[in-house]
């Protein structure tokens, strides 16, 4: 019979639960968002208030469903999201006497946009509101190539976007916003395979406050900080020898990105893909097929190992499927 993998997603402004059968088949995919006030970044206590509120539909909704497997986002994120998310899998698990699977978020978004784009052996362009991170996987694990020294993109999009008065999410509304813009001079932070955000956005602020449009910054921010990460890329592909490249997280929904790092994979004979915008953000399905992979190769966790990791880094986990 084929397992079902009920999948919880709990590390951030995202709670969903996606069920999927082994051929990766979605069979339930719900969540809420946590939407900050205008001005407000993700505060942790209102966010998990958000979510307890919230998580009593979408669980009961997902266990009405045959489920063989219970799998959760075990790291890294917001500590008291995931204790939200990993609580309601032990019970789940106790409850329905079923296996659980500890699942990597990071290594999750990885592995949606693989099964979803049907990409073999890619350099892995990973761009959430929580991380940015440039990958391939070598020798059994995910290597981090390259990544942010500071905040990560989606986060520099948030944090840009309240300093123009835009509601959350900030990404497309600045991409929005960036079709009308023009060019404006700002700092370009690449060191080594490495990246920075941080003083760009604290220089995107001075420029508004002496009052640029909010096209032209908006345009100048998208165009600087994607090139950076699409230079940074390019090297991780002439590394590896790879020639495919993969762009996932919440970022990879947005088209001029896209267009920059479809351009650099065409000059080099790679090809880009690039998970549907759907799956793009934060899912419950993405847990649910990463634990249903990890479940196949006998991987569980016991409960006593089950706490949760809000540090745990992608190359910390050894990945034994393909
Ligand atoms: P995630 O953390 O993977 O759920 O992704 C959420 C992040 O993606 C937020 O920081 C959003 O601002 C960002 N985001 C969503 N859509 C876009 C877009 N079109 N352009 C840039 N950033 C985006
Ligand atoms: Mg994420």
């Amino acid at each position: 019979m084929s397992e079902i993998c009920l999948g919880i997603e709990s590390t951030a402004h995202t709670f969903g639960i996606g069920i999927v059968d082994e051929e990766g088949n979605i069979l339930y995919d719900e969540k809420s968002f946590y939407e900050p006030p205008v001005g407000e970044g993700l505060t942790p206590r209102k966010v998990f208030e958000y979510h307890a509120g919230n998580v009593g539909k979408i669980v009961k909704g997902a266990i009405s469903r045959e489920i063989s497997v219970v799998a959760f986002s075990q790291g890294p994120g917001l500590p008291n999201c995931l204790s939200l998310g990993a609580t309601i899998a032990r019970y789940l698990s106790l409850k329905l006497n079923l296996p659980l699977v500890g699942v990597n978020h990071c290594l999750a978004h990885i592995e949606i946009a693989k099964m979803l784009t049907k990409c073999k052996d890619p350099v892995v362009v990973y761009c959430s509101g929580g991380n940015t991170q440039i990958l391939a996987l070598v020798d059994g694990r995910y290597r981090i190539f390259g990544e942010t020294l500071d905040i990560p993109i989606g986060n520099a999009f948030d944090m840009l976007a309240r300093i123009l008065g835009l509601s959350m999410p900030g990404g497309p509304k600045i991409e929005e916003l960036a079709k009308s813009g023009k060019w404006v001079e700002l700092p370009y932070v690449v060191k080594g395979m490495d990246f920075s955000f941080s003083g760009i956005v604290t220089e995107c602020e001075k420029l508004c406050k002496k009052s640029v449009r909010k096209e032209d910054i908006a345009y100048s921010f998208q165009e600087t900080c994607f090139s950076m990460i699409t230079e940074a890329t390019e090297r991780a592909l002439a590394h590896t020898e790879k020639n495919e490249v993969l762009v996932t997280g919440g970022v990879a929904a947005n088209r001029r990105f896209n267009e920059m790092l479809e351009i650099m994979c065409k000059d080099r004979g790679a090809k880009l893909y690039s998970v549907p915008i759907k799956y793009a953000g934060d899912n419950g399905v993405m847990i649910a097929w990463t634990g249903m992979k990890m479940f196949k190769t006998g991987i569980t966790t016991r409960l006593s190992e089950s706490q949760i990791k809000k540090d745990w880094r992608v190359d910390e986990v050894d990945v034994k499927w393909t």
